[in-house]
């Protein structure tokens, strides 16, 4: 009798199991990363997208969620964030967030979150590992040791440990408010990281040192400038002769003068700002959502939303905020079968009511999220 009750969990969990991250969603509206397609239907078998069409056959123990009313799109990701627990990556995944891109931190601490990355709860998480920065230079001062160096003979070896520590990607520091990296080295740096087959991502908040850094191949900027308006020409320029990406933070440097106050007056105003992101993406520049929490008090989740509102005040039409969010990110970081809604891709989902992709403010309204098919909760 025991052995017979036994089995019976045992049965019923292996269906629940097999039920978990196998569904069709049906006559849903679907933006799958690139476009929009009006009403179809998504089939996941165990986690992974099979089939997007308008007819699928299903079996009679097929779940089938309806999707009628709701937008179906890829999970959210954030390409700036600095993540010190796993709290952080859990409360990204309850916001549709399973992939964040982590631009400094302590090594020895990221292996453990970094292993969440299979269990359904918590987010992705990807690392620089530690930034690299001078002595004394922005970053050094969140009370956790962090290597720096000072010339370019120091680049390889810095690159180095972090490809030994197993990092994503490669950050870079250029804050001259502080003691800051001369050019030479950033030059370097970013020399070094693409031997290592690593993309180079660099903290900037002067025009003057973000044409710099792109002039030196960086493959993109973590913020926008603050200081100065870029010249049409100069923008002309380097999107013609340099690929790059841009990572504006909005959220998080109109926060940032709010707090500074009368401070802030000789920066650019938020329409500046925003408007400095129209021109980039005019230019085909691509645009990436990112927030950089727990900087400004910005959360880890539903502010990435805030981020996206504000991309789509730029003027920006509303796919290529979507995109920005989601596809454009997982394209510039490498991330494999994720950011996009086709077949073969990983099912990382957001079933939400009504309809983002035509007001951008729907992305608040409730939702389901699955990351590999199976439901976070
Ligand atoms: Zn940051």
């Amino acid at each position: 009798m025991k052995f017979i009750s036994l089995l019976v969990l045992v049965l019923f969990s292996v269906a629940i199991g097999t039920a978990q991250d196998s569904f069709i969603i049906e006559n849903v509206k679907v933006f799958n990363g690139d476009a929009i397609i009006e009403s179809t239907s998504v089939k996941v078998e165990n986690g992974i997208i099979v089939e997007v069409s308008k007819r699928i056959k299903a079996s009679d123990e097929t779940v089938i969620i309806d999707g009628n009313g709701k937008t179906l799109m890829p999970a959210l990701s954030n390409a700036h964030v600095h993540a010190w627990s796993a709290e952080a990556l859990k409360e990204a995944a309850k916001a549709g967030v399973l992939n964040v891109m982590d631009m400094h931190g302590v090594e020895t601490y990221q292996s453990a979150m970094r292993q969440l990355k299979d269990s359904t709860n918590y987010a992705r998480y990807y690392v620089a590992g530690y930034a690299a920065t001078a002595p004394e230079g922005h970053g050094t001062q969140f009370g956790f040791p962090a290597p720096t160096l000072s010339k370019p003979e120091e680049a390889a070896k810095f690159i180095e440990d972090r490809v030994k520590a197993n990092v994503d990607h490669i950050k870079i520091i250029v804050e001259p408010w502080k003691a800051t990296l001369d050019s030479e080295t950033v030059a370097e740096l970013i020399k070094e990281a693409h031997k290592a087959e690593k993309i180079a991502v660099v903290h900037v908040s002067r025009l003057e040192d973000a044409v710099d850094v792109i002039s030196n191949d960086a493959d993109g900027l973590v913020h926008i400038w603050w200081d100065k308006e870029l010249e049409p020409s100069k923008l002309k320029e380097l999107s013609e002769s340099k690929s790059f990406f841009v990572i504006p933070t909005l959220l998080t440097t109109i926060k940032f003068f709010e707090s500074i106050g009368s401070g802030a007056e000789k920066f650019l105003t938020k329409n500046q700002l925003l408007s400095e992101v129209k021109k980039m993406y005019d230019a085909g520049i691509p645009i990436l959502a990112g927030t950089d929490p727990p900087n400004a008090g910005i959360n880890y989740g539903s502010d990435l939303y805030k981020e996206l509102e504000l991309i789509r005040e730029t003027g920006m039409p509303i796919l290529e905020v979507l995109k920005s969010g989601t596809s454009n990110i997982t394209k510039a970081f490498g991330l494999e079968n994720t950011g996009f809604i086709k077949v073969g891709y990983i099912a990382d989902l957001i079933l939400v009511d009504g309809d983002p992709t035509k007001d951008i403010q729907d992305i608040n309204n409730s939702k389901t999220i699955w990351k590999k098919g199976k439901q976070v909760k």
